[in-house]
């Protein structure tokens, strides 16, 4: 018996973190509101925009300064990377009460495998997506786009190239119709296809995602070899197999690790983040996370890691590297201090799409010997103890780091402001 026919999706969120801040403050509902690192100051970067925003011409990774010049009452908020962790979580759940098969692809994006599901609501793959969407809007806020198709490749391809773009946000790409559609699109619209592998698709005479697909395979890896070596057989044979629809890879639920040994956290960010100092804002979110958890668990690590990757196949990036800092620690700012000199010494300039922090070696934190010379020491942990317990209790909001150390009285400036926000 030939196996049935697969129903794959994509389901990605709309102006993720932006959505996540409106859906909590529907007083900004009908503002334009970005989301920004550092908002204190005009060279901070625009991390998420929203509809309204974007339409007045606001982009994602262009200078807070320039977006307040297009747009000078626009909502400023900071970013707030566990909350974005939590209700992606939550929408991870939403997705698993439709389907066992639910893969998150990134924080904001996921693939859901309801072959299963459908004949359980007995109806089209499209009114459960509309289901889908409607349930996710109703508890978290988050518009969702859903690309439809039979491999997770194709069901990418049709949420970013046509979903996204559709007032519905739901579009099918049947594989039967590759070539009134796909085939039609130029080469850069092809998945895994980053800029350079674009360029050299073009000096090759390949322009279109299909004159790709209709290359014999022993032609294209030919044409390969002769730019990039004998080596290149198994990009070609993907490159092919990506034009012509051909992925056979499953929808993997995906497993939360624990590694006893170390308390980390990854990420995997809505898309390619290409300077120091927005790279620098998730990784103090996200070193926050990791101590903080480490507080929890009464764990200090003695070795911090650092990874970050980059998005395209073409051109592999990214580092994983760890240094020793001089005694362990929970503390955030301490820890913070290490996680930016490995990623100064250590990052290319490419963009990248994952940034993972860890903590290692781990010590508990009751055991460490206070060292008489570092008493301030004894009261940050204090203190951040307490922060803890505040946030806990009372939500993130009531505490709000500073980013860096600015004069005093930008505290009190700051508290000013409901939760930090810029009006
Ligand atoms: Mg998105």
């Amino acid at each position: 018996m030939k196996p049935a026919k697969r129903v794959v999706m994509l389901a990605d969120c709309q102006s993720f973190y932006a959505s996540v801040e409106k859906a909590e403050h529907p007083e900004y509902k009908d503002r334009p509101l970005v989301v920004a690192g550092d908002p204190e100051r005009r060279s901070g970067i625009v991390l998420a925009a929203c509809p309204i925003a974007k339409a007045k011409g606001i982009t994602t990774a262009e200078r807070l300064g320039e977006a307040l010049a297009k747009c000078p009452d626009v909502v400023v908020i900071k970013p707030r990377m566990q909350r974005y962790i939590d209700v992606s979580m939550q929408i991870t759940e939403i997705y698993k009460s439709y389907t066992d098969l639910v893969e998150p692809y990134s924080i904001d994006e996921q693939f859901l495998d309801v072959t299963g599901s459908l004949h359980l609501y007995g109806c089209t793959p499209e009114e459960l997506a509309r289901m889908i969407q409607a349930h996710v809007k109703d508890a978290t806020g988050v518009h969702t786009r859903f690309g439809i198709s039979e491999t997770k490749i194709l069901a990418k391809t049709a949420c970013d190239n046509y979903a996204k773009k559709s007032a519905s946000g739901i579009y099918t790409l049947p594989k039967e119709n590759l070539a009134e559609t796909l085939w039609k699109l130029p080469v850069n619209h092809m998945f895994m296809a980053g800029s350079r592998m674009t360029r050299h698709f073009n000096v090759m005479g390949l322009p279109t995602i299909g004159s790709v697909a209709q290359t014999p395979l022993p032609k294209l890896k030919q044409m390969m070899r002769r730019k990039f070596g004998k080596n290149s057989d198994i990009q070609a044979e993907l490159y092919w197999r990506i034009a012509n629809g051909i992925d056979d890879s499953p929808v993997r639920p995906g497993t939360h690790q624990v590694d006893p040994k170390s308390v980390g956290h990854m990420m995997t960010l809505p898309r390619d983040y290409g300077r120091l100092e927005e790279i620098k804002v998730v990784l103090l979110e996200l070193t926050e996370l990791v101590c903080q958890r480490c507080r929890g668990l009464g764990f200090m690590g003695h070795v911090v890691t650092v990874g970050c990757m980059g998005a395209d196949f073409d051109r592999p990036t990214g580092f994983s590297r760890q240094m020793k800092m001089e005694d362990p620690s929970n503390i955030t700012n301490q820890v913070y201090r290490w996680a930016c000199r490995l990623l100064e010494k250590y990052w290319d300039g490419l963009p990248i799409r994952r940034v993972g922090v860890s903590l290692s070696q781990l010590t508990p934190d009751t055991e460490y010997q206070l060292s008489l010379f570092d008493m301030g020491r004894e009261k940050s942990m204090a203190l951040e103890r307490v922060t803890d317990a505040l946030k806990r209790k009372y939500g993130d909001g009531i505490v709000i780091r500073a980013v860096s150390k600015t004069e005093a009285g930008q505290a009190l400036d700051r508290s000013a402001k409901i939760g930090g926000h810029f009006k």
